[in-house]
């Protein structure tokens, strides 16, 4: 006679940023948890650059060896001119993202979560008040898809999927010598990385670059690779890693959430529709969710379609400036404009939220850094 599947309160498919913050704050809050992810375990094939901005870092800890800071943004023109941003008190975290999704599957399992690799979702059906799952002896009195852009699970249950998408190419090197590590370099050009931009950044052991570009159009690596050479010196240094992905930048997808059923992080549409950056939202709603569902299945609080729908954002800036980066304005426009403060005041807002560097040179607030040896070379 079949074994009746194993039980639990919450399935999430999906082990990555929004799926493993979810496992380990609704495994704490008392559910009994399990993940399905398809890959062979946490740190397979990274499909991400994996910076954090500092809103990310300040949503959940992570291990300060996992991350390097990089304080200032580099912003280039097609023309090569750039100017330097920063904001004394901000900064974005470079990872060892590999590490940092092991380490985020380490906590969830701490915290008493199931995690069962090389399980891809079916598919599952309703019966009796659970879902029951097909391919895999489980059922689920909750589901919650953190499967990324593609959901199965948004795709089996008839809910919203993401249509509009940013194509993103990246490669990562080892021993770049001449790339100035403290800076995340940005690159404006608009034949290079129509709709988006490119960038690089010293990660804690290896070299980013990489670049995107808004829906429908593609983006050229080698050709950004060779105009910066100057800059990076890329062709004597060693390429490890290659990597491509599609970014949703389209917004939420609706419906988000039905009965026993939700999306969270890129399923959801959970991703800035201007930066493409989805980890810290994919942190901050896969936590929120997790513990909705947590209150909603042990205490009767509202489900977490209602209670959530009030608190996820709308990107009314966002989506406006989308359709300007879809625009692409002329090179010769953008070169033009770099160093003018409207352009300036823009940068900076995108960056750092408006903050500016309060008179600061980049050079003087890096003497004043107590610790140093934060931004000092260490590739
Ligand atoms: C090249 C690139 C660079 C990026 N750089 C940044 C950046 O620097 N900073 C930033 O904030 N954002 C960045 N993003 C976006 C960011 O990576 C995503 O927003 C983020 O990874 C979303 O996390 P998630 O947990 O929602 O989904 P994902 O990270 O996409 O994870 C989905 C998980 O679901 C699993 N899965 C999928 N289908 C199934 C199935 N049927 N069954 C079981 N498991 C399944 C996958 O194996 C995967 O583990 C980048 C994206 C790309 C493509």
């Amino acid at each position: 006679m079949a074994r009746p599947p194993q039980p639990y309160d919450l399935v999430i498919v999906g082990a990555s940023f929004a799926g493993l913050v979810a496992a380990k704050t609704a495994a704490m809050r008392g559910l009994k948890v399990a993940v399905l992810d398809a890959k062979p375990d946490a740190g397979h094939r990274v499909s991400t650059t994996g910076i954090l901005v500092k809103e990310a870092a300040e949503e959940l800890d992570v291990p300060h060896n996992l991350t390097r800071r990089i304080y200032g943004v580099r912003l280039y023109a097609p023309n090569l001119k750039h100017v330097d941003l920063f904001t004394p008190g901000s900064f974005f975290l470079t990872t060892e993202t590999g590490r940092l999704l092991h380490w985020l599957a380490q906590e969830a399992m701490r915290a008493g979560a199931h995690i069962l690799w090389r399980t891809r979702f079916e598919g599952a059906e309703r019966q009796a008040g659970v879902f029951v799952f097909s391919g895999v002896n489980i059922s689920a009195r909750h589901i919650m898809g953190a499967d990324g852009a593609k959901s199965a699970v948004a795709r089996h249950f008839g809910l919203g999927r993401n249509k509009r998408f940013l194509s993103a190419i990246e490669v990562e090197y080892e021993g770049l010598e001449k790339a100035d590590p403290r800076f995340l370099h940005c690159f404006l050009d608009s034949e290079l990385a129509p709709g988006y931009l490119a960038w690089a950044a010293a990660g804690p052991s290896v070299f980013h670059a990489g670049l995107a570009a808004g829906p429908g159009r593609r983006p050229h690596l080698q050709k950004f690779l060779r105009r910066t050479e100057a800059i990076f010196g890329f062709s004597g240094a060693k390429l490890t890693t290659r990597r491509a992905g599609r970014i949703p930048c389209g917004g939420l997808v609706k419906p988000w959430a039905i009965d026993g059923i939700t999306l969270v992080g890129d399923a959801a549409g959970m991703v800035s529709p201007a930066t493409g950056g989805g980890i810290r939202l994919a942190f901050q709603y896969g936590r929120r969710a997790a513990q909705l569902i947590a209150d909603h299945l042990l205490h009767l609080s509202p489900p977490p379609e209602i209670a959530l729908a009030r608190e996820l954002p709308r990107f009314g800036l966002k989506h406006a400036m989308r359709f300007a980066l879809d625009l692409s304005p002329p090179n010769a426009l953008i070169s033009a404009a770099i160093s003018t403060p409207p352009m300036r005041w823009l940068a900076q807002h995108v960056y750092f939220h408006r903050r500016g560097s309060e008179g600061l040179s980049f050079a003087d607030f890096e003497a004043r850094l107590p610790n140093t040896a934060t931004i000092k070379p260490r590739l």
